[in-house]
């Protein structure tokens, strides 16, 4: 059985079908790439895993569990993670702090009195650090780093309750190619020690035939074409709608 299945996912607003009859599925450790030109639905599916937003039609199954009609904080209990920006949120704590604030969110007796159980969390925080190479960093504050690494902490904040299914949306946005490639080589890394999968866009095809196992293609909506980076890269649909050719 797959680890995410979904099937004729849709979503609109108002008049506009920003998702349409969307299936696919994705399997324990694999890196599956959501491309597609600005508008396509990307972010729209992004959020209807994650419970952010409510399916219109279809079936999201995790581990054959639905989760269309659960709340955000009820999927991602059941494992589905997702990366999110520190600066909009955890700016003004130190690196380590921000990893301790996601173990104690993920725990809901310690989250009533974070303030006293912070300290519990210390050695996994800096386990988690560790992972993702940021544990000589831990603290100092988040504002202060480089960007690069602060998509590592991100990616530490996400790991901390351990979930099944990662997702990023646009991970490597602003990034200079050397930090893309090193960010995706560590997810990739934990992809592999941990056995988790991940769902991501990305704009950089390097970055995408680079990493990616499998890519998924959607264009206003619709999936257009799916299959191995090598595949894809020749596909006619895909030439015309997503390079223009
Ligand atoms: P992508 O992430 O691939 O760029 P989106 O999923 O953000 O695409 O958007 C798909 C379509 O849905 C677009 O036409 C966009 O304008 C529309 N859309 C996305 N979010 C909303 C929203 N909250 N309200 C209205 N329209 C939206
Ligand atoms: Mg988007």
């Amino acid at each position: 059985m797959s680890l995410l299945e979904v099937s004729n996912l849709g979503k609109s607003f108002g008049g506009n079908r920003a998702v349409d009859g969307v299936s696919f599925s994705l399997a324990k450790g694999e890196l599956l790439a959501l491309i597609g030109p600005n508008g396509a639905g990307k972010s729209t599916t992004f959020n209807m895993v994650n419970g952010q937003l409510k399916a219109d039609t279809g079936s999201i199954l995790l581990e054959g569990q639905e989760l269309i009609g659960r709340k955000p904080r009820d999927i991602w209990h059941r494992g589905v993670g997702r990366t999110f920006q520190i600066a909009e949120t955890f700016g003004s704590l130190t690196v380590v702090e921000n990893v301790q604030m996601a173990l104690i969110s993920a725990d809901s007796k310690l989250f009533s009195m974070f303030r006293r159980a912070a300290a519990h969390k210390r050695d996994e925080a800096m386990a988690l650090l560790q992972q993702v190479g940021m544990a000589a960093q831990a603290d100092r504050p988040c504002s202060v780093l480089a960007y690069g690494d602060v998509k590592r902490v991100e990616l530490a904040i996400a790991m901390a309750n351990a979930p099944k299914l990662l997702l990023m949306d646009e991970p490597t946005a602003g990034m200079a190619p050397k930090e893309r490639n090193e960010l995706m080589a560590l997810t990739k890394r934990l992809v592999i020690e941990r056995g988790i999968a991940v769902l991501f866009t990305e704009h950089s095809m390097d970055v995408v035939f680079a990493y990616a196992d499998r890519m998924i293609v959607l264009a206003r909506g619709r999936l257009i074409a799916e299959g191995q980076p090598a595949e894809i890269r020749d596909h006619p649909k895909v030439q015309e709608v997503y390079f223009g050719t």
